[in-house]
């Protein structure tokens, strides 16, 4: 390692969301903290985030938004920053904002004034922002870490890992977090794509011909091999794409998804579809039409046309009886599908897995077999739902290091 590395107190490694405001943090607190970046720009996810307005934060924000193979391991940091303290600190910028749903906040202008409010907010921190820093290798441990990159060397007393998860790689993200938690003896949970289309294949690809079809459907994942994992049901839209499922629900469900499991959709939530063709008592005269132009009537009552022809067609009941249409009509509330897999790391909104909690101090995200290295953000097997959680956690845990440091 060079002998001219610059000194500071803390190196931020990664330019994101978790990295610029755990600098921002530390460098307001008094400690000389220098921030790498290999992109040329920083929070270049922050930008396209919320569909170019980041969904910054989710007023309803708790444990059970997250997923992780300790699902207590977040509350800690959580509980110390919470949603209405970015609030505060989006409305200091004077950063107007709305709520889109379900507690969901959003910027009623650009996702740059977030950018720019922490840009500012690590400016005020005195942070030494480095771009362009590739090839960074690391070295040493144990309150002397020292980091080479194309950018030069540098050394401190500790080192931030907030390099995000695998997801768009065009947009810079690497496994280098993963490397160096295995490098200094953490353990790492398998990253996944999460919050990501899923494929359909074979009998299913039938579906693929609705593309563009939309619905509001509950999805939960079935008990299939891997059981366990079934409890989460969400209520939002699905949308048909040219290569299987999307939409909030399905990309919701995504994070909950193994290969093998089944996802199950209840197409009709809340009605019961096939009540015109019920029969009820015993008179002749109203005796409904039973056949499957009516089922398709019934079906375009709820569902959009397309969907009701493809379901008249995949689940027509084994006969007219009652009893028939009544388990057909379980079927629309339970329809289970079979994803073959994902849209993989190009099209997740997120990773899934990451360093594992085991290694980490909930309190500080310190690792408790190296003092002085911390892991916060996306890169941490702590993965938020959809709707504003994944930047809470990267708030929250930025700040808790931030604290720390
Ligand atoms: C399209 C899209 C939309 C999203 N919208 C939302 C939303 O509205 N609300 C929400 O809560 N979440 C959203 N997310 C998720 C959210 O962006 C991430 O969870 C969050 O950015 C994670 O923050 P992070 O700092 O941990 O990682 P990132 O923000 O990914 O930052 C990691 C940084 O590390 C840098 N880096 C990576 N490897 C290296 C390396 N080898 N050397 C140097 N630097 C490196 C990266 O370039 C990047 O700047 C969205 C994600 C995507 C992809």
């Amino acid at each position: 390692m060079d002998d001219d590395a610059r000194q500071f107190d803390v190196i931020v490694l990664g330019a994101g969301a978790a990295g610029l405001m755990c600098a921002a943090t530390a460098g307001q607190r008094g400690k000389k903290v220098v921030l790498l970046e290999h992109n040329g720009q920083p929070g270049r996810k922050i930008l396209i985030s919320g569909g170019g307005r980041c969904n910054f934060t989710n007023l309803h924000c708790k444990a059970e938004n997250f997923l992780s193979e300790n699902r207590h391991f977040a509350k800690s940091a959580l509980a110390g920053f919470e949603p209405l303290h970015f609030v505060e600190l989006v409305e200091r910028y004077g950063i107007a904002w709305h709520e889109k749903t379900l507690g969901q906040l959003f910027c009623d202008g650009s996702a740059r004034a977030i950018l720019d409010m922490l840009l500012a907010e690590c400016e005020l921190g005195g942070v030494e922002l480095v771009l362009n820093a590739h090839g960074i290798e690391v070295e040493g441990g144990g309150g002397d870490f020292r980091v080479r990159s194309s950018a030069g060397a540098f050394r401190a007393e500790a080192l931030v890992v907030a390099c995000g998860g695998l997801s768009i790689p065009s947009l810079g993200a690497t496994g280098l977090g993963y490397e160096l938690a295995r490098q200094f003896g953490l353990a790492v949970v398998e990253p996944r794509p999460a919050l990501v289309p899923l494929l359909l294949d074979g009998d299913e690809a039938a579906w693929t011909e609705l593309a563009g079809v939309a619905a509001e459907v509950v999805v939960w994942i079935g008990e299939a091999k891997i059981g366990g994992r079934g409890s989460c049901r969400f209520r939002e839209k699905m949308l048909v794409t040219h290569r299987g499922l999307s939409g909030p629900a399905i990309l919701q469900a995504s994070s909950y998804w193994q290969p093998g499991d089944a996802l199950m959709l209840d197409l009709a939530p809340g009605r019961v579809v096939l009540a015109p063709l019920m029969r009820r008592g015993t008179d002749p005269i109203a005796v409904p039409r039973r056949d499957l132009a009516a089922l398709k009537l019934a079906l375009r009552e709820t569902l959009p046309q397309r969907l009701a022809a493809l379901l008249a067609e995949a689940g027509a009941p084994k006969g007219w009886s009652n009893g028939a249409l009544e388990a057909c009509e379980r079927r629309l509330h339970g329809w289970e599908l079979h994803p073959v897999g994902t849209e993989g790391f190009q099209k997740a909104e997120v990773t899934a897995g990451g360093v594992s909690t085991d290694g980490l101090q909930a309190r500080t995200l310190e690792a408790r077999a190296v003092p002085g290295l911390y892991f916060i953000g996306e890169v941490v097997d702590v993965t938020g739902q959809l709707g504003g959680f994944n930047f809470q956690w990267a708030w929250a845990s930025a700040v808790a290091a931030g604290r720390a440091l």
